[in-house]
């Protein structure tokens, strides 16, 4: 160890609790499930933290029965001021919780502690306390006056931010009035579970909240059920077209927030070192499981070899492993699956010409692990540059003007994200204008917020979350509201 290296710094797991197994969250217990149990492992080591089980069809049928029982006899009958008293009881008690939580997402994730503990917890936090606010101000939304809950909501959420998608898809639901049946992904179901014993605590009312674990029947059967309301999906665009394949018809309400491929786009008057540390965090903030990273890199041809150069030497500053150790950046890979994904479309760049570049670091024995890398000489028609790859990998594309950015920045079937650096407000505004990307950061990257919206065009999907209207999708609007819409 040279006398620069950073001594380890692991957070402890002792803060732990967990249970040998956990059963699924049905109105408001932990009851056994139907089907087989499931282990969900830590991707950094590869060992088992702990077994969840497997709901089958009838299982969800028995969640979506207490979720409609709870809708039916209580929630709905409940003031939003005495809803918004739950909702701000569940988002102080995830505060309290916090290093614990924090612990557990590392763990069952592989994303760095400093990220759980400084992004994702407080953000989950901070969704509760800006929907429990909402809770009694409904009118207010823009649904028009006395505005009606839908009913019961199915949620389906990804591996990527387990409890913090969890937050987005159950605090506006709750706050609108509905309640609701949430699937977590299956290789991270651990933040969900402690988040059921979180409503327990905060005593909600039984069947307002139901979690049930499992892989990609367990949604299909969720999403399929007759007696669901709204449908709320956040994933891949393929999983996504197939559940509008299979609600096409029905009067279930969908929304799909999906995969993206967005463009990060510096134009040579940008303050270079302050892109740079926007660009990783772009694309390396949660090894690059970002639906809304900045994958590719659009940089004006003048500054393409400073950047480039620039970029290197921060990345070779990162520091790759334990996601438990404060001061890692780059944490593990969640799966086996996505590393086999991530290298598969890595491979494609090396096979169809484009330039690779990885940061020298030592790779640990066990789990799954992939180094920051960075494409360079990257010609538009790559995969590199199109399919949405969910790692620590970028891709660089130059332009000369700012049609040409605009042009190749829109060059893509996702629409989710984009970034630009330039010090001027005027150029800022008059691109952002052309962007198709819902959500377009100015001189920063990946910054989120409970009371903005968040959203995508084109694959990347339709609805919003966040904001008042992250609201819409769970509200009926008022009679005179409808034709309009
Ligand atoms: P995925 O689509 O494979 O899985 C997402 C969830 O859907 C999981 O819970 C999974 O079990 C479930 N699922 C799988 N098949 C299903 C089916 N037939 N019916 C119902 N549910 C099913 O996606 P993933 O690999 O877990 O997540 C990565 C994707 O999520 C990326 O494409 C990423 O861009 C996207 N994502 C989007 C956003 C956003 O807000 N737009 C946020 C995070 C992640």
């Amino acid at each position: 160890m040279s006398f620069l290296d950073y001594a380890p710094a692991p957070e402890s797991t002792s803060i732990l609790n967990l249970k040998n197994t956990y059963g699924l969250f049905i109105g408001g217990e932990f009851v056994d499930g139907g089907g087989h149990s499931f282990a969900t492992a830590s991707p950094s080591t590869e060992e088992v933290i702990t077994t969840v089980a497997e709901a089958n069809a009838a299982d969800v049928d028995r969640a979506v029965h207490a979720a409609r029982e709870a809708y039916d006899t209580v929630w709905s009958k409940m003031s939003g001021a005495e809803r918004g008293k739950y909702l701000f009881r569940i988002a102080r008690i995830v505060q309290e919780r916090a290093r614990e939580l924090a612990v557990a997402e590392s763990l069952d994730n592989g994303k760095p502690i400093r990220e759980t503990r400084d992004v994702d917890i407080p953000l989950v936090a901070a969704w509760f306390f800006y929907y429990a606010g909402w809770a009694d101000k409904l009118e207010y939304a823009g649904r028009g006056p006395n505005p009606r809950a839908l009913g019961v909501a199915a949620q389906v959420i990804p591996w990527n931010f387990p409890l913090l998608m969890l937050a987005w898809k159950i605090a506006p639901a709750l706050a609108a009035g509905n309640t609701v049946v949430l699937k977590p992904a299956e290789t991270t179901p651990l933040t969900a579970l402690l988040f059921a014993e979180i409503c327990q605590q905060a005593e909600l009312p039984p069947g307002v909240v139901n979690i049930v674990t499992g892989a990609g029947a367990t949604g299909e059967a969720l999403v399929s059920h007759p007696r669901i309301n709204k449908v709320a999906f956040t994933g891949s665009t393929a999983v996504g077209r197939k559940i509008a394949q299979i609600l096409a018809g029905s009067p279930t309400k969908l929304t799909l927030e999906l995969g993206g491929k967005g463009a990060n786009i510096i134009f040579d008057d940008a303050a270079i070192d302050q892109a740079i540390e926007g660009v990783v965090n772009g694309i390396f903030f949660n090894q690059g499981h970002v639906c809304c990273a900045g994958s590719r890199l659009l940089v004006q041809e003048n500054i393409h070899d400073d950047v480039v150069a620039r970029l290197q030497k921060r990345l070779s500053t990162l520091r790759l492993g334990d996601p438990l150790d404060k001061n890692t950046d780059i944490g593990a890979v969640n799966s086996r699956a996505q590393l086999e994904r991530i290298t598969e479309i890595v491979n494609s760049g090396d096979e169809e010409g484009a330039t690779r570049w990885s940061a020298e670091c030592e790779i640990p024995a066990k789990g799954f692990w992939f180094p920051p890398t960075v494409f360079t000489d990257v010609q538009t028609s790559h995969r590199v540059a199109r399919d949405e790859i969910f790692g620590p990998v970028l891709s660089v594309l130059t332009f000369r003007t700012p049609d040409e950015a605009v042009a190749k920045a829109n060059n893509t079937p996702y629409g989710l994200s984009a970034g630009i650096w330039t010090e001027k407000a005027s150029r800022m505004l008059a691109i952002a204008d052309k962007l198709r990307a819902g959500v377009i950061w100015a001189n920063t990257f990946n910054k989120f917020d409970p009371a903005s919206p968040f959203g995508g065009y084109k694959e990347s999907g339709y609805g919003r979350e966040g904001g008042r209207h992250g609201l819409f999708p769970y509200l009926e609007s008022a009679d005179w509201m409808k034709g309009g819409r």
